[in-house]
């Protein structure tokens, strides 16, 4: 039909960007299902037939630290759909390792769960993991280049797509953690902050630039996935609930915000 609408999904084979793929299918968007690995991804996409979701989703690779990957998935939406209404940048690495089992994962952040992992609830947080943090010069490089750099080049090599859409939408998945002000100069996932708060930025900058867009970045909430070692309270499906609203937004609808979950939010 004309007014069907092409979405992508990055780091969708798991996790937030799986559901939000689920919800966006099942509101009759046809979703580009994008994993930086083909196996996982085309696994995730026969899950999704489980839910008799399969005729509007289908796989591409994508890796968001890869040029040649992402030139050639903008080659595969060029040539099979023309154009594309929404971009979900929801990859997203933590930039942290966890080792050894023997000691509490409050006790290493000093009591101060809220800022490692939420930005808010230290009593929402499920004491499951263990074991010591670890944050080396490489893991904090992959996460600035995977969270900020990544996100940043798959949407400037999408925005001549999106440009030949009506209703063009792009959903930035932040962080409240990356909220530096609220936060203060993090020495936990310090890393993973500057990422999210850079991200954020660049939507504010984004939105400015492409008024006829809406551009928007989003805290989905603290969800029980494998980056928070599954110490969210919300469930994949409930986070998911919020990017998915801000890619369906209606025409006129807010650019250049951050949410946390549904509400409009400072950052
Ligand atoms: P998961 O760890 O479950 O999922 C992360 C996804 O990103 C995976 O599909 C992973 O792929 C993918 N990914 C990582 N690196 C790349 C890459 N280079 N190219 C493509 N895909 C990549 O975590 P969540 O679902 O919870 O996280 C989704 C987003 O939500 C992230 O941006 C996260 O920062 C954000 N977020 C999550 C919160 C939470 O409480 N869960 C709170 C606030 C924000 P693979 O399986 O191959 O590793």
């Amino acid at each position: 039909p004309a007014t069907q609408r092409y979405a992508v999904v990055t780091g969708a084979n798991k996790g937030i960007g799986f559901e939000i793929c689920r919800q966006l299918v099942s509101e009759g968007i046809m979703v580009i299902l994008t994993a930086r690995n083909e196996k996982r991804g085309i696994a995730a996409q026969e899950r999704l037939k489980e839910f008799g979701l399969s005729a509007n989703v289908v796989f591409h690779q994508l890796d968001v630290l890869d040029p040649a990957s992402i030139a050639s998935l903008v080659e595969f939406i060029k040539a099979k759909y023309g154009r594309l209404d929404i971009l979900v940048n929801n990859a997203g690495i933590s930039g942290i390792k966890i080792v050894g089992d023997t000691l509490i994962l409050q006790e290493i952040i000093k009591g101060d769960v809220a800022s490692v992992f939420d930005g808010g609830k230290p009593e929402s947080v499920k004491l499951k993991a263990s074991g010591t943090i670890t944050e080396t010069l490489e893991d904090a490089e992959e996460c600035l280049r995977t969270n900020y750099y990544g996100a940043k080049s798959v949407t400037e090599a999408l925005i001549p797509l999106l440009q030949l859409s009506d209703s063009p939408r792009i959903v930035n998945v932040s962080s409240a953690l990356g909220n530096l002000r609220a936060n203060d100069w993090p020495t936990q996932l310090a890393a993973y902050k500057v990422s999210k708060a850079a991200l954020s930025a660049y939507t504010r900058i984004m939105a400015r630039k492409y008024p006829s867009f809406c551009i928007n970045c989003v805290c989905p909430g603290f969800a029980g996935t494998d980056i928070t070692y599954n110490l969210g309270p919300l469930s994949a499906s409930e986070a998911a609930e919020s990017p998915v609203k801000l890619a369906l937004l209606p025409d006129g609808g807010p650019s250049g915000f951050y949410f946390y979950r549904k509400e409009i939010s400072s950052f």
